[in-house]
């Protein structure tokens, strides 16, 4: 397999689905140029002729989904209804824009003094450059670029080199919604050709959604050129189940918060902090109701579990959970690679996970849930604090009041009670910490990539 270029293989059986060389140091000028006439276009499009692009485009997203989600199940293995889902929320998500974005960047009138006129609008700023993971190939690079592109910008995706199947399907839906050349296009290239891009006088900005290592490789490389960053990194989310919560309930959602798309979300549950009371029953319903899933090939519609991606990803979380159990865990379910073909991995739960630990102190990022038990509330914050992440946070009490006086204290972007960290248009996403910063989604990821303009007519 040529090195120069992305791969992408089916996790569920190791087959090779294509390879697409990476471009020429032409091509990926081609691209920036393009991209540079694409965007004087479309800053000078009206707002309506934008939305109705997107409406175009979220109609062909949903005409596509068939083979959409198959191409998502191929490249990455996530369950197929899953993948189905991701693709109807693109399009949603879209629709959201379209109906309440022109109205979140329009001109707003501001009253400073005496009867001047005063406004600040929010203009486009170029072409930002969006670097992106593989676990949600179309949500990903939609979530990060639609809003960006309503307000007047371009978008150069550098999409994770196993899905650039997926990469360039959303490319051709963007053509053939009706958006100029180009506006919308794929980068293909290696990480030092992708420095380049960033130094680039085309690109003005750049947002990212992975891991901190590569965050921190990309934000440091705008940061000395001088241009905006976003970073939407890993997470480590606690999962606090104090002693009054309703733990039907709360076992079922923590099944879902951790082991949806095989463990592969930023926001899952990843830490399950318990309080002490309920720590014993919460756990054996957990146990068996992890013990359940269905693991198998994701394009059957019965199983709950896919392949993790790639192959190196399981085995680094394999060695999160060895190392887990050497220092002291107990391992109750799971902690096994599934022999034979595909990236399989079993459902795992690990038990008397302490800070200091790797399943405590890293992110995992897989089908593996780690089981701390708190003392009480206060302890339970303290040891949801005790990350360097700060992304999501889910909280189940019976007493809702309480929770949102706990979620004040909890170190997240999110705090969930009664329920699991997800993404919706109307509300923002993004960290603190480690976990990144800046917002997407809602009026906040519609106005990150803009020019909040101060006009003042006196
Ligand atoms: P990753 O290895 O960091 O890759 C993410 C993207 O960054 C890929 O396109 C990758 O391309 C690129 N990249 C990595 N190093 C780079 C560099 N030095 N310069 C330029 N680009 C670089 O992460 P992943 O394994 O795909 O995704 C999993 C991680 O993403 C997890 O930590 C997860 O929590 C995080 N995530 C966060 C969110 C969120 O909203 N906060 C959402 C989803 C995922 P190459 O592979 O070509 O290097």
């Amino acid at each position: 397999i040529d090195t120069a270029a992305a791969v992408s293989r089916n996790p569920a059986t190791g087959a090779l689905i294509a390879t697409y060389p990476f471009q020429t140091p032409e091509e990926v000028e081609q691209v920036l140029s393009a991209s540079e006439g694409a965007y004087r276009l479309w800053r000078d499009t009206p707002m309506t002729e934008r939305v109705a692009a997107y409406r175009k485009l979220a109609a062909i997203l949903r005409e596509r989904i068939d083979r959409l989600a198959t191409l998502i199940t191929d490249e990455m293995g996530k369950p197929i209804a899953a993948a189905r889902a991701e693709v109807e929320k693109c399009a949603a998500t879209i629709e959201w824009l379209a109906d309440h974005g022109p109205a979140i960047l329009a001109d707003e009138p501001v009253a400073v003094e005496g009867d001047d006129r005063v406004y600040v609008s929010y203009l486009p700023i170029g072409t930002i450059l969006g670097v992106m993971p593989w676990n949600f190939p179309l949500w990903q690079a939609i979530r990060a670029s639609a809003p960006i592109m309503l307000s007047g910008n371009g978008f150069v995706l550098k999409h994770a080199p196993n899905v650039m199947g997926a990469a360039y399907a959303l490319q051709a839906a963007h053509e053939d919604a009706g958006f100029p050349a180009g506006l919308f296009a794929n980068l293909n290239a290696d990480n030092d050709a992708v420095a380049h891009v960033i130094e680039d006088r085309r690109i003005s900005a750049v947002t990212l959604t992975g891991s901190m290592r590569a965050g921190a490789a990309v934000a440091a490389t705008a940061a000395g050129a001088l241009k905006k960053s976003l970073l939407e990194l890993g997470g480590s989310d606690p999962f606090i189940v104090l002693a009054d919560a309703d733990l039907d309930r709360a076992v079922a959602a923590g099944i879902e918060a951790r082991f949806q798309n095989t463990g592969q979300v930023c926001l899952a549950a990843k830490r399950f902090i318990l309080e002490a009371p309920i720590a014993g029953a919460f756990t054996r319903r957990f146990v068996e109701a992890a013990r359940a899933l269905t693991v198998g090939d994701p394009s059957d519609a019965t199983n709950r579990i896919g392949p993790m991606a790639r192959a190196d990803l399981r085995d680094q979380l394999h060695d999160q959970v060895l190392r887990t159990i050497d220092q002291g865990a107990t391992l109750l379910l799971g902690g096994h690679k599934v022999p034979g073909d595909g990236n399989y991995y079993q459902p795992t739960v690990l038990a008397n996970v302490r800070p200091g630990m790797a399943a405590f102190d890293e992110e995992t990022f897989g089908p593996v849930a780690a089981i701390t038990v708190a003392d009480d509330a206060e302890h339970a914050i303290t040891l949801a604090n005790s990350s360097e992440y700060g992304l999501g946070g889910n909280l189940w009490t019976g007493d809702v009041a309480k929770g949102q006086r706990i979620a004040r204290r909890i170190e997240t972007g999110g705090v969930f009670i009664n329920g699991f960290s997800a993404t919706n248009a109307r509300i923002p996403v993004g960290g603190v910490k480690k976990s990144g910063y800046g917002r997407e989604l809602s009026h906040f990821g519609l106005r990150e990539f803009t020019n909040a303009q101060t006009v003042w007519a006196k």
